[in-house]
């Protein structure tokens, strides 16, 4: 199986590992960083509470993207997420989530607060 190195973490691994990519030239190629090491540098470093009005859902991420689009893969209905919350600390974002589940998830509440 072909391999690669991969320029962050210089661990080797299978060219799964490596998202493709296409030159301008429109020559394919592999990225230089491995799929895990990519997923991290676009973390922000900021917990997110978010909240998803036709699910009455409340929950927290440090990757939001990721988690709406893991929601939506799971059948969950994502429109009109709101962003209720967001803090460098997760201690912080953790207490607000629960605070929000506690008193504020219930429909209709949120929205028109955070609105
Ligand atoms: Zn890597």
């Amino acid at each position: 199986m072909e391999t690669k190195i991969c320029n962050q973490c210089n661990k080797e691994k299978t060219l799964k590992s490596f998202a493709k990519n296409r030159t301008s030239t429109k020559k394919q190629y592999h990225r230089a960083k491995c799929n895990t090491c990519r997923n991290k540098n676009q973390k922000t470093g900021l917990y997110y509470v978010y909240y998803l009005p036709n699910e009455n859902y409340c929950g927290i991420t440090d990757y939001l993207t990721r988690r709406l689009s893991k929601h939506k893969k799971e059948g969950k209905n994502i429109e009109n997420h709101h962003v209720l919350y967001i803090s460098r600390d997760k201690k912080q974002a953790a207490y607000h989530e629960a605070l929000y589940q506690s008193t504020l998830c219930m429909e209709g509440l949120a929205l028109t607060m955070y609105n």
